[in-house]
């Protein structure tokens, strides 16, 4: 894995040279996207900044506000689709007819959020993913399956032609492709390495023996590259993933604006490295209520602003992300590589305050997935009120295992109690209820349920 030419062992001479290393670049950035007329020098001015040279320092920058994310995203998309006939945002930086390849996120409102990128802003993502693709184990000359969905999405096409780049011959199927067909290619082409959403490996696993009359173990897999869900940073999933295809399994993000980070195999998860260091600022992290700077070091939660450091098209510059990461510095327990990591905590909207402790729903639900038989992993969080302040203690609905005795349950309860407390600094109240009983749904799932005064 890359050391961004940063030689020391000390976490915080290792920070203080990637903040220099940061810097060096967002001069230029800075002064880059200030020359947008139509959004980012009216966010500058909104800041109080008339010039870029009054950004002094990354302490300085670090203290302006967020000036984009998802809601302005799509509000900019909007108004230069009006002003200018094109969907791609005011805060495009470069001329139109620069943009060469472009990618999308669909929200809930199903309008998409557009990804831009010039032929040098592809470039470098291309060799962001090529590292991510080499940390996974991935080779030159080898086959590869791309079973993301392919349609608009960063990890389609993107990843495809990034896997082109690189030189591993992706079959890209994408998951539009269906299940059998998904199944009946690989066997076929037998590659070496397969990206899927956690969800797909699992439909994977169950429907092989009935598609082709095997399981996903004969189809020879060596690596499975996982984005889009969580899941491969929870200990049951990733060992009956492992079990059943006999491979191994990484956690990858990547793909927006210059980011790539990924897993690095091994029974416990200790995150995923950062691998574009030199070219994303990807965990500015701020306090998710009074947005103020929080310092960056080892074990530091905030929400992530993400900041691309020489990106041309319609840079992510100063963007709320809504994600709220857990960084670490230092060497990695398991690879041994030192730098930095991080851990997808939980979503800036979802975050609950319990007298004065930040809580997150998909940290709870992780505590809770290590009881695993013991519990299905189905949980919920009652609330008698809207979030995010909630009156001690939190109320959380564990669902039991298939085969957990009712006898069971109240020490069940207590343990999760207990290890909560340990983990997260804070004792819910947890209550046992019958396996099957709290609604499924194949979409993501929502943790809280608030009660409503009837
Ligand atoms: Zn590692």
């Amino acid at each position: 894995m890359h050391s961004f030419g940063i030689d020391t062992r000390d976490p915080g001479d290792y920070i203080a040279a990637l903040n220099d290393l940061r810097f060096a670049k967002l001069r230029r950035q800075i002064a880059y996207v200030f020359g947008n007329d139509d959004y980012y020098r009216l966010r500058f001015r909104e800041a109080g900044v008339t010039a870029p040279e009054d950004i002094r320092s990354l302490e300085d920058f670090r203290r302006l506000p967020a000036f984009l994310d998802k809601t302005r995203h799509r509000q900019s998309q909007e108004q230069s689709l009006e002003r200018y006939g094109h969907p791609f945002g005011l805060h495009l930086t470069a001329p139109l007819e620069q943009v060469v390849h472009v990618a999308a996120t669909s929200g809930t409102t199903g309008q998409p959020t557009f990804y831009a990128f010039t032929r040098k802003d592809l470039d470098i993502t291309h060799r962001m993913l090529g590292r991510l693709f080499q940390a996974a184990g991935i080779a030159p000359g080898d086959t590869t399956f791309h079973a993301f969905g392919l349609s608009l999405w960063l990890a389609g096409v993107t990843y495809v032609q990034a896997l082109e780049a690189y030189g591993a011959r992706p079959i890209a199927v994408g998951a539009e492709g269906g299940i059998p067909k998904i199944l009946r290619y690989i066997e076929y082409t037998r590659p070496r390495a397969l990206f899927a959403t956690p969800s797909l490996l699992h439909q994977l696993i169950e429907r092989a023996p009935g598609e082709i009359g095997k399981p996903v173990a004969a189809l020879g897999l060596e690596i499975l590259v996982c984005t889009g869900e969580p899941g491969v940073s929870m200990a049951p999933f990733r060992e009956k993933i492992t079990a059943a295809f006999g491979a191994r399994i990484y956690d990858v993000t990547g793909g927006a604006w210059h980011n790539a980070t990924i897993s690095c195999g091994g029974a416990a998860y200790h995150g995923m490295h950062y691998l574009a260091e030199d070219h994303c600022f990807r965990y500015d992290l701020v306090d998710p209520e009074t947005k103020a700077p929080i310092e960056i070091r080892d074990g530091a939660v905030g929400e992530a602003i993400h900041t691309a450091l020489d990106y041309e098209a319609a840079p992510a510059f100063r963007n709320a992300t809504g994600d709220i990461l857990k960084i670490h510095v230092g060497e990695c327990p398991h690879c041994g590589h030192f730098g930095t990591r991080m851990e997808i905590v939980g979503r800036a909207d979802d975050m609950l305050n319990v007298k004065g402790a930040k809580v997150y729903p998909a940290a709870i639900q992780e505590v809770v997935a290590g009881f695993q038989p013991a519990v299905s992993g189905q949980i919920r969080i009652r609330l008698s009120g809207p979030p995010p302040r909630v009156e001690p203690p939190l109320r959380v609905v564990v669902e039991a295992g298939e085969a957990t005795p009712q006898s069971q349950w109240d020490d069940v309860a207590r343990r999760i109690e207990q290890r909560t407390r340990e983990i997260l600094a804070i004792r819910p109240a947890v209550t046992v209820v019958p396996f099957g009983s709290l609604p499924r749904s194949d979409q993501k799932t929502k943790l809280i349920e608030i009660a409503t005064a009837e």
